[in-house]
């Protein structure tokens, strides 16, 4: 049989897991990537012998990676150590309160008891709307696209609709199930983990903290992009074509059939299938159409890099310093469409101590590099410095030896994503949470979208599930790992 050619524009999680999942089942793949480095929006940095995940820090839903790897005829565990985190987070508020968010149920209900006696019922209640929407998408949602026709015992799922409560907006189901103050602060974080704001979001992503905490969360040893680094090497292996620093500049058709790609100098890879992992914003732009209005975006990143002379004491591996006033904070993201005053500050200590990520949230939209100037980038830093400081977080500006800083504008430069938005369009009301680009182009037959962009949404497990959607698709053969 003749062997089939799939070009995939974009070698960031989702177009590495498409590229070695097809080259699995007999494709001959070319992964071009505009950058550098593979990896996109999950990378890494290094300098005078720190090395720093400049992406993600706490991946959920392990058979996702395991069933990606396993896809291939690999295992995850001869490329990456799976660390399971425990606590998950340190939580600060701004009037001093501090609790570590157990990821054992005992220790969790220990917290819960002293903190918001009144939440215990609230919490199960919560966690169990979470399971019910988990059940759900797992067997619908999170396999397929939305306009594809669901297998016919995939309709028992739908048993799980939870009716009340997950159908209206997430801050006031975080409302109903919680009175605690902190408890809702905390709860309230969820949708940011797909750049999106608790105050516009849909009660459906309940289905986030459910994950997180049923199925736990994990750094890996060494840092995340050991991830990359696995399915390059196993890419390598099975000889995929990895071409790094080439840009796809056009994507080229024959009637309504894609049939390859030129890059921007000018050469031309002919493809049976064309899988786009960049923005899917991109795409017409890339067919010579003209590109629709965007979307509105889920939020970017003012992320901070710090490696330190000493170990840091006394904090946990991931700590989030609250700000004092939340609602205000994502009004000021998404409807002023600035960097908050007073910004809720991540800090992610992997390790032994001595390399910090420290990251806020900032807005996704608008012209990032002209908005990004130095002196915004100074003010920026200084409110997350105040922040850290009310909060009590120890002061390592004097051990401080090495640093990056990663506004929007280089996130929006350095992986080609719009506005340097995370997570593609943001999740607020049904229709861009749910209708996200397809992942089969629907105009263009031979082309396909796969990543955070597109179906089922941004986030590395989701993006492996799209690459997992696309190759099935395409026709690739689905070997892997199921959830245990
Ligand atoms: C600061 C930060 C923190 C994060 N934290 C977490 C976290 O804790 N947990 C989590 O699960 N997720 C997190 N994420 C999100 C996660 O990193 C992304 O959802 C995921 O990595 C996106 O993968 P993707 O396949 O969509 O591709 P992307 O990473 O967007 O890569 C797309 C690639 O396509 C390339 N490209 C685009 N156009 C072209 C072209 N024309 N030609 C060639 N190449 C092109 C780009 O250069 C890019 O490398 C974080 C992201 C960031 C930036």
């Amino acid at each position: 049989m003749k062997t089939r050619n799939a070009v995939v524009v974009g070698g960031g999680l989702g177009g590495l897991a498409a590229g070695v999942r097809l080259r699995a089942a007999g494709w001959q793949v070319t992964i071009c990537e505009a950058g550098p480095t593979f990896g996109g929006k999950m990378n890494t940095w290094s300098k005078d012998g720190f090395t720093f995940d400049t992406g993600p820090s706490l991946i959920t839903m392990p058979w996702v990676f395991r069933d990606t790897f396993a896809a291939a005829g690999a295992r995850l565990e001869d490329h990456v150590e799976l660390i399971p985190l425990d606590p998950i987070c340190e939580y600060r508020f701004d009037d001093g309160m501090r609790f570590d968010y157990g990821s054992q149920l005992p220790d969790w209900l220990a917290t819960l008891r002293k903190i918001a006696p009144g939440d215990v019922d609230g919490f199960f209640a919560f966690l169990n709307l979470g399971a019910r929407l988990f059940e759900v998408s797992e067997a619908t949602f999170f396999r397929r696209s939305p306009f594809e026709a669901p297998a016919p015992g995939e309709w028992r799922a739908l048993r799980h609709v939870p009716l009340r409560h997950g159908w209206g907006n997430y801050r006031k189901a975080v409302e109903h199930f919680f009175q605690s103050p902190y408890l809702r602060q905390l709860y309230s974080r969820y949708p940011t983990y797909v750049g999106s704001s608790p105050y516009l979001s849909p009660a459906t992503l309940a289905v986030i903290p459910y994950i997180e905490y049923a199925f736990g969360g994990y750094a890996v040893r060494g840092g995340l992009y050991g991830i990359v680094e696995g399915l390059l090497s196993i890419a390598r292996e099975k000889g995929v074509e990895l071409r790094s620093s080439t840009r796809v500049a056009r994507i080229l058709t024959s009637g309504a059939k894609a049939n390859g790609v030129e890059l921007e100098n000018g050469e031309r890879i002919a493809a049976d299938v064309v899988i786009v992992n960049g923005d899917a914003e991109f795409t017409q732009g890339l067919l010579g159409k003209p590109v629709p209005p965007p979307r509105s975006r889920s939020m970017s990143g003012f992320v901070q890099l710090f490696g330190l002379r000493q170990p840091l004491k006394g904090i946990r591996e991931h700590t989030v310093c609250f700000s004092a006033d939340y609602q205000r904070e994502f009004s000021q993201i998404f409807h002023h469409q600035r960097f908050p005053d007073d910004p809720t500050v991540y800090v992610n200590a992997p390790g032994n101590g001595t390399t910090l990520f420290v990251m806020a949230n900032a807005p996704g939209v608008g012209d990032a590099s002209a908005v990004w100037t130095d002196s915004m980038a100074a003010s920026a830093r200084q409110r997350v410095f105040d922040r850290l400081g009310l909060a009590g977080f120890p002061d390592f500006r004097g051990d401080v030896v090495v640093s990056d800083t990663w506004t929007p504008a280089r996130i929006e430069s350095s992986y080609l994503t719009p506005g340097g938005s995370i997570y593609g369009s943001d999740s607020h009301g049904w229709r861009n949470a749910f209708l996200r680009p397809s992942n089969r182009n629907p105009d263009v037959s031979g082309l396909y979208h796969v990543g955070g962009t597109t179906h089922p949404g941004g986030g590395t497990p989701t993006v492996l599930m799209s690459a997992a959607i696309v190759a099935r698709q395409i026709g690739a053969r689905q070997i892997g790992a199921r959830k245990p």
